[in-house]
């Protein structure tokens, strides 16, 4: 039965590639001995991370590291952005989410509420999300890169960066989600660790940790500036849902 699913999640990831022209990374090694990782939750997978002894847990212990992860945010000062920052906004959503939302840092309507995506991006997020369908509070974890506000709204620097993304692989590992999706560059960079144009990371599967499923695409303030970015990002969530 495995190898039945391992050879499904294989023509699964072809099919995907051949319908939008993409570059599927699937290593080697997988293709030569059929081992690949299947995009589902499943409980028998390999750890996500070195943060393994926190996905194993019951869900009511990995909701309570969740919330111990975000009370730690809540009282971080690893980095300067803890200066000027109203709120912290560690990240919002279901530990069961299929989907986990990654954009780059919180702005001012963020920073106010302590939620992530609340403002005039935030509701074009959900209008995406519910194209596909998916339901924000129940099939999505949303969250940033950097956990504070930048100053002026500007991107986080490598250091904040590089500061705050332990806090980003724990919550990965706790909800442990179908698919990953990466919201504009500066979060593609630090996530993906490349510096790569956005036009080259989009419409292929990348791999977080060699397992799970990650898509980048624009970010919605981005597509909200440039109206002529909808059809790409339009294309990028039917990937997404090819996906779940
Ligand atoms: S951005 Fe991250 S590392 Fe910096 S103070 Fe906020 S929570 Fe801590």
């Amino acid at each position: 039965m495995k190898k039945l699913i391992q050879k499904l999640a294989i023509n699964l990831l072809r099919h995907t590639s051949q319908r939008y022209g993409v570059i599927t990374k699937i290593p080697s090694s997988q293709q030569e001995t059929d081992e690949v990782p299947t995009p589902t939750r499943n409980e028998d997978n390999a750890p996500a991370n070195d943060n393994s002894a926190l996905n194993n847990d019951t869900p009511e212990l990995r909701k309570t590291s969740l919330q111990r992860v975000h009370e730690t945010i809540s009282h971080c000062r690893k980095c300067p952005l803890a200066e000027h920052r109203k709120n912290t906004v560690p990240g919002h959503g279901s530990l069961d989410a299929r989907v986990f939302v990654i954009g780059e840092a919180p702005g001012m309507a963020e920073d106010k509420e302590g939620v992530p995506f609340v403002g005039a991006s935030g509701q074009y997020l959900n209008k995406w999300l519910a194209t596909i369908p998916l339901n924000r509070e129940r099939d999505v974890f949303i969250t940033n890169i950097a956990k504070c506000r930048p100053p002026q709204n500007r991107n986080p620097s490598a250091t904040e960066v590089q500061a705050c993304i332990g806090y980003l692989h724990e919550q990965i590992t706790l909800v442990q989600p179908d698919v990953i999706f990466v919201l504009g560059r500066v979060a593609a960079h630090a996530i993906l660790d490349t510096g790569a144009s956005l036009r080259e990371l989009r419409t292929h599967i990348h791999r977080y940790n060699d397992r799970i499923p990650l898509l980048v695409s624009y970010h919605p303030s981005a597509v909200l500036r440039d109206p002529s970015l909808r059809r790409p990002v339009w294309n990028d969530l039917q990937m997404l849902k090819e996906l779940l």
